[in-house]
């Protein structure tokens, strides 16, 4: 038994399904868990040992990959002087103020804790600001794990195989619309159905959570306008796509403007942090300065704070940074395509600067219903031959591959070598 069998078998009798969240189990692939113990750059260790080429980056968040000296020396510059104090720190004025003057349009900016928290409380100033309560969300799009939001939202449910979740009350989600992602005419259905009634359309702008769905050309450009025509606020769930495709996210990168996003993942540099803000006149619906309430006892915490803020830091004083990121991707993605493709194995591979995914199957995947008809049973044997060859992804069909600054041309090659042999 290795040293991660045994840590699991500890695990479950004590964890739910011996893990934290349901995505970093390993059921869908026939698994159990390798139990990490230390990263560096784009490298993992195991309890065992055994060494790995990363390719989910904490899901996202690793951009510069692990143990960043910058990040890591101001975590404990920021450490030394307390933890915590629950009063108004500077670095959350400096984080404000980097991200206000990195994103398009972001004139008022709130920290929390995760992903989850800034959508739910995104959710909430759109309500409060509107005087509506409907809300448009795309099958296959994830939004963390608020009970409104938790209708057909992608990967962990779709890995599982459960359609929605227990415990969620049909009240919190009736008023929660499905949309079809990259289908103009299904929202604007919705919009017909329901007149005046719409507080919000929420949107990942790149679809990170049903394996890589990109938006096709217009798509996004069409819910701005739809919005504006029926009065709706436009919210970007950036959590994933902020900072990732480019310094100002998916607004910059395709060039349209949301009225609210939503961060998470990379603003943290590694520590739990999340982060919603836009218009000036929408986020002054929020506590105290409006009457939406949202608080956080760990909010903006000083130690997060340093290490988001020493990652972004990085982020927007390195020139090329996302040049070269999304150039070594471009490279890297197209030789995946290829060699797949040289091999005769139907696939589709998705990807968006450093973002890809490969789907098995012939269709092309532009939505939720074309993820679902890949074979995830040839997925878990290519899961299961990366993994032995020190190739770590994501053990779901329905996540991304997360590329970092830190993947060096050798160990990338040395993926493709691993790639090249699955495809014999
Ligand atoms: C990860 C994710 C969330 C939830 O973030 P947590 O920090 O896990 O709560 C929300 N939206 C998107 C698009 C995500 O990828």
């Amino acid at each position: 038994m290795t040293n991660s069998e045994m840590l699991f078998e500890r695990a479950v009798r004590h964890i739910p399904g011996g893990v934290n969240s349901p995505v970093r189990a390993f059921g869908s692939v026939g698994m159990t868990p390798r139990f990490i113990t230390r990263g560096k750059g784009d490298r993992l260790w195991d309890a065992d040992g055994n060494e790995y080429i990363d390719f989910v980056g904490s899901w996202g968040p690793m951009i510069l990959g692990h143990a960043h000296p910058a990040v890591l020396e101001a975590v404990n510059k920021a450490a030394r002087d307390g933890l915590s104090f629950g009063a108004a720190t500077e670095r959350e004025v400096q984080m404000a103020e980097l991200i206000c003057s990195a994103v398009p349009g972001m004139e008022m900016v709130r920290m929390v804790n995760s992903g989850t928290e800034a959508v739910m409380s995104a959710v909430r100033a759109a309500r409060g600001f509107t005087g509506r309560d409907k809300l448009i969300k795309f099958s296959g799009c994830y939004h963390g794990h608020s009970d409104a939001m938790l209708v057909k939202a992608g990967s962990g449910l779709m890995t599982q195989g459960i359609p929605g979740s227990g415990g969620v009350p049909e009240g919190s989600t009736k008023d929660t619309l499905s949309a079809v992602y990259n289908d103009l005419e299904s929202a604007e259905a919705l919009f017909d159905m329901y007149p005046g009634q719409i507080a919000a359309v929420i949107v990942e702008p790149v679809g990170a959570n049903m394996g890589l769905v990109p938006p096709k050309d217009g798509f996004l450009a069409w819910l701005r306008s739809l919005c504006d025509k029926n009065g709706a606020l436009l919210i970007f769930d950036e959590v994933i796509t902020g900072f990732r495709l480019a310094l100002g996210g998916a607004q910059e990168y395709y060039g349209v403007k949301a009225d609210l996003c939503t961060y998470g993942k990379i603003i943290g540099g590694g520590m739990p942090v999340g982060a919603y803000g836009g218009r000036r006149d929408i986020m002054s619906v929020v506590a105290p300065l409006g009457r939406v309430y949202q608080a956080g006892t760990l909010s903006g915490n000083p130690v997060a704070m340093a290490a988001g803020l020493a990652q972004l830091t990085v982020l927007s004083e390195t020139g090329d940074f996302y040049e070269k990121l999304n150039g070594k991707s471009d490279a890297f993605f197209a030789e995946y395509d290829r060699i797949l493709s040289d091999a005769g194995i139907g696939h589709c591979l998705n990807h968006t600067a450093s973002l890809g995914c490969v789907f098995f199957t012939e269709k092309k995947v532009a939505d939720y219903e074309d993820a679902q008809t890949s074979d995830t049973e040839r997925f878990a044997q290519y899961f299961r031959f990366m993994m032995d060859k020190g190739i770590y992804l994501a053990p779901s069909q329905f996540e991304a591959m997360f590329l970092s600054a830190a993947h060096t041309a050798e160990d990338l090659e040395k993926t493709l070598d691993a790639l090249r042999e699955f495809a014999r």
